[in-house]
């Protein structure tokens, strides 16, 4: 199951499982579409994947043990360890290879 982790890595910006701005690498890394946009320039500084928007999960279960009444956003707020320095580094050296490609 996709842990929807509670805030952006880099700015650490708020992002509540309704968050519209909310990104996520297949890792799950949590970014929030300004940083990923503007800092990150969609690479993943943590892996060197892309970014999408993260799905919302309904607050209800529409289904028998969906829903976040059954399975809550998570708590624990992550803080990415590299510099600034080292993240627009990392983004140069793969901002012109392709996802598919990297
Ligand atoms: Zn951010
Ligand atoms: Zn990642």
């Amino acid at each position: 199951m996709l842990e929807l982790r509670p805030n952006c890595e880099l700015c650490d910006k708020d992002l509540p499982p309704r968050a519209p701005d909310a990104r996520i690498c297949t890792y799950e890394c949590t970014f929030c579409a300004a940083c990923v946009e503007e800092v990150l320039r969609g690479v993943c500084p943590n892996c060197g994947g892309d970014f999408q928007p993260r799905p919302i999960r309904p607050e209800r279960a529409w289904r028998d043990g969906t829903g976040l009444v059954n399975d809550p956003a998570g708590t624990r707020r992550r803080h990415t360890s590299y510099s600034r320095e080292e993240i627009e580094a990392f983004s140069e050296r793969l901002i012109g290879t392709p996802p598919a490609e990297r």
